[in-house]
């Protein structure tokens, strides 16, 4: 009882807000979709078949053995092709295995439970400087 809004309440005064322009609105909703795009882009992903030249899903890295190709990053139908069986493969980074719909015609496909991602058991171990 007895504030100032109270009274003014009483007065019949509603408080109005100003409304947003739709400009505004447009302007935000532009930079939060930019932002989530970016974030969902991978790094350093390896798409190029090396031994069809093609842009492919489901290239990975194969260290293979065989003489027919100096190709090692390879695509799924040119691996089968090459016969060169899922046990050389070294990386499960592709659209397709992403997915979870990486599948070999050759040979068995290894369980992604058998790729893990490398990248934290090479972090600098030790005291934090903060100099960073
Ligand atoms: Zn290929």
């Amino acid at each position: 009882m007895g504030s100032l809004k109270d009274a003014l309440l009483k007065a019949g005064i509603k408080e109005t807000q100003a409304p947003k322009s739709p400009k505004a609105q447009n302007e935000r909703e532009k930079i939060a979709k930019k932002k989530v795009t970016e974030d969902v882009i991978y790094q350093e992903q390896r798409n190029f078949c090396e031994h069809c030249d093609q842009v492919r899903p489901d290239v990975e890295l194969y260290k293979h053995r065989n003489p027919t190709t100096e190709a090692e990053w390879i695509c799924v139908r040119c691996a089968d092709q090459l016969q060169i069986a899922d046990t050389f493969r070294k990386t499960a980074q592709s659209d397709t295995n992403i997915k979870k719909m990486f599948r070999r015609e050759y040979g068995a496909t290894r369980s992604p439970m058998e790729f893990k991602t490398p990248d934290k058991s090479n972090a600098p171990k030790g005291p934090v400087n903060g100099n960073r």
